[in-house]
């Protein structure tokens, strides 16, 4: 995929699928600027990568449940690139119980992060990808967010309220040349996932019709794929990247 003059916003990028995400982008050309919750070691790591590919990359500590931290992020990419032509939407955090246990406080983390945060980062980009009349925005899902899973409630509404508002942004801004698509993972290796108990883990394997766990650059594929310059007759759609699981 050629990304070259483009300049690419990945959230949580530091870790798991963001980073293979900005990998795949700078491979492309892209310029990347990523941001982190907390680890700048992976994060700053993850700029090196991406440099050895050959692009500009840069990475900012923000936490995107927060507007004025979004706000900086994006001022921080416009200063260092002039354009943002690309919002990968994939900070997300989980918080897993059963409803009857699950806190107030849980629910509310995991919608800040991975529903509000996307909300906001998407508005933060919206006004300056219409002026320019181009833009591709590509948010994390889950085939959570499709099916449900017992254990994270507060997980699969953030997941399906992200695809509610993936398709209403997409009827927004269509007209402008900018797209919004979704990628819904189904078991990827990360750290996300390396945190379950193993018999949840077996359990998902074995629904796996592919008959092995995701490797983050497939899901990275997908989402160059989505954020391509050839690809902005699909917009407002939702990618299963899963092996066949959600079949
Ligand atoms: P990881 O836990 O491996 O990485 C999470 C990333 O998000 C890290 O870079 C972390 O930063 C960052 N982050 C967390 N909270 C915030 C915040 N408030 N603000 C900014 N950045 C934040 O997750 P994965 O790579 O596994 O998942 C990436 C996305 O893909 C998530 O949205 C997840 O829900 C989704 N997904 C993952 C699946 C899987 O099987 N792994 C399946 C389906 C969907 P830091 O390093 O600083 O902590």
């Amino acid at each position: 995929m050629n990304f070259c003059g483009k300049t690419a916003v990945v959230t949580g990028g530091s870790r798991g699928l963001g980073r293979a995400i900005s990998l795949e982008l700078a491979k492309g050309g892209a310029n990347v600027v990523l941001c982190y919750a907390g680890n700048e070691s992976a994060a700053e790591e993850t700029v090196q990568s991406c440099e050895a590919l050959g692009g500009k990359a840069l990475a900012i500590r923000c936490d995107v449940s927060q507007s004025d931290e979004v706000k900086a992020l994006m001022d921080a990419a416009l200063t260092a690139f002039g354009r943002i032509d690309i919002l990968v939407n994939n900070a997300g955090i989980t918080r897993d119980a059963l409803l009857m246990t699950m806190k107030e406080a849980d629910f509310d983390a995991v919608t800040a992060t991975n529903l509000k945060g996307t909300f906001l980062c998407m508005k933060a980009v919206a006004r300056q990808m219409m002026r320019q009349k181009y833009g591709r925005i590509v948010n994390l899902s889950s085939v959570v967010g499709l099916h449900g899973n017992a254990g994270q409630v507060n997980y699969a509404a953030s997941k399906a309220g992200v695809i509610g508002m993936t398709k209403s942004l997409a009827k927004e801004l269509a007209s402008r040349n900018v797209t919004v698509n979704a990628v819904a993972p189904g078991f990827i290796d990360t750290d996300m996932t390396a945190a379950l108990p193993e018999a949840a883990k077996t359990a998902m394997l074995s629904a796996i019709p592919v008959g092995r766990a995701g490797r983050t650059e497939d899901v990275a594929r997908a989402v160059a794929f989505l954020a391509g310059d050839e690809t902005g007759y699909i917009t407002g759609q939702v990618l299963s990247v899963d092996g066949g699981m959600s079949m």
